[in-house]
């Protein structure tokens, strides 16, 4: 199917328009970040669609509004009996308190251990946390480079892990330089096996165009099932005939 993407600004809202052979515009609002992506009919143009989102927009609001009171509920609060996830797997944590030095292990499927002092606060055991899914994740990822690296002929010069608010992940192709959001370390490895190769290929294409999807069926070809699993189903999504 031939696919066009594009961007539009709506009331300071930015807004992804893919289209493509469909009948219906439709409207979702996406995680993890609440972005907002229209998928509409190959001949509607952008002035239709922009009146379709002003429509919407106060659903849309609404939306944006939950998910992100939503994401305020989650906050962690790094306790015992919290649900915290890992390569797709939920833990429940147990934190003991020790006056010994800070870290964090797996018990069996279903236990993440955290030992910390009892002075640390939720702060400190964030940081110890997050510090120990950076450590996994950055194991897992060198392999997958030297893979895809082979598999690609292409060079990863330099990457990394951080925390993103609106990404996934991001390449720079000038400098050959990846970087993966620090939460894809929650995800399954399939998961962040897709986003490690979608990076890599920008390698190759640096823009999400026709032979940037061509690659992607190339080298992953079930990339789609990899990206809806990682993305879930929209958080509120709406279709309409047009
Ligand atoms: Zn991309």
């Amino acid at each position: 199917m031939n696919i066009e993407r594009s961007r539009i600004t709506v009331s300071g809202l930015p807004v992804e328009i893919v289209r493509k052979a469909i009948k219906n515009l439709h409207l979702g609002v996406y995680p993890p970040n609440g972005r907002v992506r229209v998928a509409a009919p190959v001949r509607v143009r952008d002035e239709a669609v922009r009146l379709a989102v002003i429509s919407r927009l106060g659903w849309i609001k609404r939306q944006r509004r939950r998910f992100h009171s939503q994401e305020r509920q989650s906050a962690r609060e790094y306790v015992s009996r919290e649900s915290h996830y890992f390569l797709g797997r939920r833990y429940l944590l147990n934190v003991i308190e020790s006056n010994g030095p800070s870290r964090v292990s797996r018990k069996g499927h279903t236990i993440l251990e955290l030992q910390i002092s009892k002075r640390a606060g939720r702060l400190r055991r964030e940081q110890i946390l997050l510090g120990w899914y950076r450590k996994n994740l950055k194991a897992l990822i060198l392999p997958l480079i030297e893979k895809w690296e082979a598999k690609m002929s292409a060079k990863v010069e330099s990457w990394g892990v951080r925390r993103m608010k609106t990404k996934w992940g991001s390449c720079n192709s000038a400098e050959q330089r990846i970087w993966l959001n620090l939460e894809l370390a929650k995800k399954p490895v399939r998961c962040l096996e897709y986003i490690l190769v979608h990076e890599m290929v920008h390698l190759i294409e640096r823009h999400h165009n026709d032979q940037f999807t061509i690659l992607m069926d190339q080298f992953l070809p079930n990339w789609r099932q990899r990206r809806d699993e990682l993305n879930h189903a929209p958080l509120a999504h709406e279709t309409w005939s047009y």
